[in-house]
């Protein structure tokens, strides 16, 4: 795997912070990074390699610690993809459409090439991977690819043949962003990263865990490419406030949170059952997100009239046709969007 990276990438010698330089016991005074020394609890630089954070990680998912990327949300992940891998103005990446826009917006500022292949209706099922497709657009010089699953807009996830097909038959990178995988009956791809070296999974802390005010997104790769994005990446991309309450909210709420996304996932069956009682509805897409894609008869009028009652949702209609996408609440924002709607 180590071939697709960029030959300027693979020469580069990193920054060293001066906490990578001094690695011995606990000193008297740290005077080496010009810090300043009056106590402001913030006075210190963060552990540039998050160790505390990322070895509890590891326990938790049961991968090792250098398996694991740490980033500024996923969109930092993102964008050391293309970095790493693609050389601007000369490779390419291939993603499903329609799909999370980073991908496309983080390939155009590095000025990467982005291959779209459309989701496919397949045995009734919609939103389905085009696998043939998806690999014959594929040619020397696509490095990545983009696989959303469960996939933002369309909600779904995809079947582990068809992603599993894409992984021994693309030779390049395929990213797995996994951002809604807690709320899918589907498993992680975590368990299998050891089978495919060219596997990288993004997760984050923004969805189930409800910590996207602290911009905390995961990567779990090989320790080959993981050690290649901790040596792109900003040396101190995770702030001391963010890898201490990820710490702690992963110890002292795990409980709160399960209990949270057990709400959230019978408020997203209660939805998809009443919905469809609303005239303006046409159709329900089945959802493994915590998000319900919905059909109705009129996107920009049903949008506005939401709007006027302060109920903001996204209208993904340039994207899927007349659909929006409405973001499951709490109890009571879910009532006022039925009976909004209704
Ligand atoms: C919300 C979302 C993310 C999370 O992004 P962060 O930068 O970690 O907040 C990642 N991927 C997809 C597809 C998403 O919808």
């Amino acid at each position: 795997m180590l071939n697709l990276l960029r030959q300027n990438i693979r020469n580069l010698v990193p920054y060293s912070t001066a906490r990578d330089d001094y690695q011995g016991p606990k000193p008297d005074a740290y005077l080496d990074a010009n810090e300043n020394p009056f106590d402001t609890d913030f006075n210190r630089y963060p552990d540039p390699r998050q160790r505390s954070l990322k070895a509890l990680i590891a326990e938790r998912k049961g991968v090792s610690s250098s398996q694991i990327f740490i980033g500024n949300g996923s969109d930092e992940a993102i964008d050391l993809m293309y970095r790493l891998f693609c050389e601007p103005g000369q490779d390419n990446a291939i993603a499903i459409a329609p799909t999370y826009g980073m991908y496309q917006v983080a390939a155009e500022i590095n000025d990467v090439e982005y291959r779209k292949v459309p989701l496919v209706c397949k045995d009734g099922s919609p939103f389905q991977l085009d696998v043939q497709a998806l690999l014959a657009t594929a040619d020397e010089h696509s490095k990545l690819m983009w696989i959303c699953s469960p996939n933002n807009p369309t909600g779904n996830a995809f079947p582990a043949a068809d992603i599993e097909q894409l992984l021994q038959g693309f030779h390049g990178i395929v990213v797995l962003d996994e951002a809604y995988a807690d709320f899918s009956s589907s498993s992680s791809w975590l368990t299998r990263l050891d089978e495919f070296p060219n596997l990288v999974i993004l997760q984050t802390f923004s969805k189930a865990w409800g910590l996207a005010g602290l911009r905390c997104g995961l990567a779990f790769a090989s320790r080959d490419i993981c050690s290649y994005m901790d040596r792109v990446k900003y040396p101190y991309n995770i702030n001391t406030i963010t890898q201490s309450l990820v710490l702690q909210q992963l110890t002292e709420m795990a409980d709160a949170c399960f209990s949270h996304l057990q709400t959230l996932l019978s408020e997203r069956q209660r939805l998809a059952d009443e919905l469809p009682y609303c005239s303006c509805v046409k159709k329900i897409y089945p959802s493994d997100a915590n998000f319900l894609l919905v059909e109705v008869d009129d996107p920009k009028l049903r949008y506005q009239q939401l709007l006027a009652h302060g109920i903001i949702v996204r209208d993904r209609s340039s994207v899927c046709p007349g659909c929006l996408r409405i973001t499951i609440g709490t109890p009571e924002q879910n009532n006022s969007v039925i009976a909004t709607l209704k």
